[in-house]
């Protein structure tokens, strides 16, 4: 009796086909392997995705050198010579790495702190403890988040950064440089309060330092509703002084409309008499606007009307599919709109060098129109304007005009995550919601959206020649995700089927590797270069430092500085100083020049006012705020051989600083900070420290 009859075959199979999946999972090197390579890396037989071509290139071998693509062929049609590393492609589709054109990494901090408030309640609580990390805490925190956007599969951001003194800007490329990951980070004009010409200085010498290491910086001026006119025009003059781009934040929410309305009324009352006669027409036009309803609600729904009244268009015979007094309603809605800005920071100079619009959640049909003239990039934050309870950005009416959209997921703190792909998802729900029956513009498509997240985004990076798409010549920012993950089944052999589970499928365990910069970051979903738990722990570490500093009762932080002075380098620093921020600084002159020591101290950061350039001051007269500040300052002459001093106790609210010239008390300099129950936590003082050759 020939026994192999009656051998149950199932079993075999079962082992066949496990020793085959594991046959190929032998193909992949295991992360302690990736971790041993550099060098050249050949991804064969790989899918491609082309979210410009709106196309998927099957069989494609992408060959990387020094960190870029030398060449995307036909498998084996390529260049021959043999790359340091192999990935058997077949297992994954490769697409561009996503451009995040709007974060602030440091919000890693205060994930989570207020899930159900709106933005103007949501940033003291998000904020609070932001002042009060060490340099090394917010590299740090900084260096969590950029990893964590590498997890999902984030290459490039534009970071919207804060800062408390003059290292952070640095702090924060440096935590990109060392993550990997790529794009600019945005000089808080309003942030760093120094005499103009200083601050250009600092400005340039950040941005030298970017530049070197492949980064960028652009210029914030901060949202125009929350700063006094002339700070918005001196952030402007920053951004067009060094030809260098704007990111910020416009029209976030209807409060953003009323604050932009109190402002200008504010204004023209206390000034309007100086004003420059161009200027004053420009302020007076807006302060006759409406204000917006007072139920926000209502301006969304004015909001989504328009966005319906752009999809239906403006021709009868669109028009006609609907019924006319539908029509005549959705006309009376859309009229309800509140005030912008968009015009006046055109007439400023604003959209001169490229601007990106974040969130741009209430702009009007002139502002749209405005934007595709100076060519203006919208960064759409669907998350976030979800989380705050901002609105629905009108995107559709914005795709339909031909002005690009690109997507960012904001910080960690109003998402609460840092994910492109649940960004994606929602762009293309959100807007269904508003449009219901009514067709979306093909830009809305699966391919839409990917070129939104991709190409759109380095464009608006002004990085469209480096990223943004696997094309030879550019930087190899890839991110490979699993051929035949549970998410994305069933396929078919149709390109689009693949773009629309992307979108609104895939997650971000279906990421395996992220590379950029030709360098794998991630692989098998982990960091290569760095232990995830680790920085996990450390964030929590962080966020309890910084909240406990930020309580006035307890020990703030603490400025030591030892130095010596031996060439003709200036020294610049400036701080956010707490009246439980300690300083013990100590600068001994070892070069053969006298030089020259100045100091402003001054409560808040308003007092910059006394700093604006002569241009500002000439345009946009701001007496008050030149009165209403307390300012002190000393300048004093420093010898060679001799050292200077400067310390400060934790106290109250009375900030002293004693500055001595080798140990004889020079100067003591006082502000006394106000007190206000509500914006307690963001009182501080501002001191600008200079040591400079004398002239
Ligand atoms: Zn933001």
């Amino acid at each position: 009796m020939k026994s192999s009859r009656i051998f149950n075959s199932r079993p075999l199979i079962l082992l066949l086909f496990f020793l085959l999946v594991s046959c190929h999972q032998q193909f992949l090197p295991s992360l302690d392997e990736i971790r041993s390579i550099t060098g050249s890396i050949c991804i064969r037989n790989v899918s491609v995705i082309d979210p410009v071509g709106e196309t998927v290139l099957e069989g494609m071998d992408i060959v990387i050198r020094d960190g870029v693509i030398q060449s995307v062929s036909p498998s084996g049609e390529g260049i021959a010579e043999k790359t340091d590393l192999e990935i058997a492609g077949e297992h994954f589709y490769a697409l561009p790495g996503f451009v995040n054109t709007h974060t602030h990494l440091w919000q890693h901090l205060s994930r989570s702190v207020s899930p159900s408030e709106q933005l103007q309640q949501w940033i003291p609580k998000v904020y609070r403890p932001a002042f009060h990390m060490t340099d090394e805490e917010f590299y740090e925190l900084n260096l969590a988040a950029c990893y964590d956007a590498l997890l999902h599969g984030i290459t490039s951001v534009i970071d919207w950064s804060i800062n408390a003194d003059e290292k952070k800007f640095e702090q924060v490329i440096a935590a990109m440089i060392q993550s990997g990951l790529g794009g600019a980070v945005t000089f808080t004009h309003t942030a760093v309060f120094l005499p103009a010409e200083t601050q250009l200085r600092e400005f340039n010498r950040v941005r030298e330092y970017a530049l070197q290491n492949d980064r960028d910086l652009f210029v914030a001026h901060l949202p125009p509703e929350r700063i006094p006119i002339p700070t918005l025009y001196d952030g402007i003059l920053l951004a067009t002084t060094t030809g260098v781009p704007i990111a910020e934040h416009i029209l976030e929410n209807v409060q953003c409309q009323r604050d932009w309305l109190t402002t200008v009324q504010g204004y023209l009352k206390d000034y309007g008499d100086s004003l420059q006669a161009g200027d004053k027409k420009f302020l007076e036009e807006i302060a006759a606007t409406p204000e917006p309803p007072s139920i926000d609600a209502i301006a969304a729904m004015s909001q989504n009307a328009r966005i319906i009244l752009d999809l239906i268009g403006s021709s009868s015979e669109e028009r006609n599919q609907y019924n006319e007094n539908d029509i005549a309603y959705l006309e009376a809605l859309a009229r309800k709109t509140g005030p912008t800005y968009i015009p006046f920071l055109e007439h400023l100079g604003a959209f001169d060098n490229g601007y990106v619009s974040i969130h741009s959640a209430f702009l009007t049909p002139g502002d749209i129109e405005i934007y595709k003239k100076h060519d203006i990039y919208i960064n759409h934050n669907p998350e976030s304007n979800a989380y705050l309870a901002s609105g629905i950005a009108p995107i559709a009416s914005y795709i339909q005009a031909g002005v690009p959209v690109t997507i960012g997921t904001d910080g960690a703190a109003s998402n609460d995550r840092i994910d492109m792909l649940a960004a994606m998802r929602l762009m293309s729900h959100l807007q269904k919601v508003v449009a219901l029956n009514v067709p979306l513009p093909e830009g809305l498509d699966s391919w839409g959206i990917l070129q939104s997240a991709t190409i759109e985004g380095a464009k608006a990076l002004q990085q469209e020649n480096r990223i943004g798409t696997i094309e030879p010549g550019k930087e190899a920012d890839i991110v490979l995700f699993r051929a035949g993950s549970f998410e994305m089944q069933p396929l078919t052999d149709d390109p689009d089927c693949l773009a629309n589970l992307i979108v609104n499928s895939a997650e971000s365990r279906d990421i395996f590797a992220v590379l950029t910069d030709g360098k794998i970051r991630v692989w098998n979903n982990q960091l290569v270069d760095m232990n995830e738990e680790l920085l996990a722990r450390r964030v929590t570490q962080i966020r309890d430092n910084a909240s406990s500093r930020s309580i006035p009762e307890n020990k703030g932080r603490e400025w030591i500085e030892e130095q010596t002075v031996t060439d003709t380098t200036a020294i610049i620093r400036y701080r956010s100083i707490y009246p439980n921020y300690t300083a013990d600084v100590k600068i001994t002159n070892e070069s053969e020049y006298p030089l020259e020591v100045s100091i402003v101290l001054s409560d808040t950061e308003k007092a910059g006012g006394l700093f604006f350039s002569s241009e500002t001051k000439s345009r946009f007269p701001y007496k008050k705020l030149f009165t209403n500040s307390q300012v002190k300052t000393c300048s004093m002459e420093f010898p060679p051989g001799s050292t200077f001093t400067l310390k400060k106790d934790s106290g109250g609210n009375l900030i002293q600083f004693q500055a001595s010239l080798d140990n004889q008390v020079h100067e003591v300099l006082e502000v006394t900070l106000a007190t206000d129950p509500e914006w307690q936590w963001s009182i501080r003082a501002m001191i600008y420290l200079e040591i400079k050759v004398k002239s």
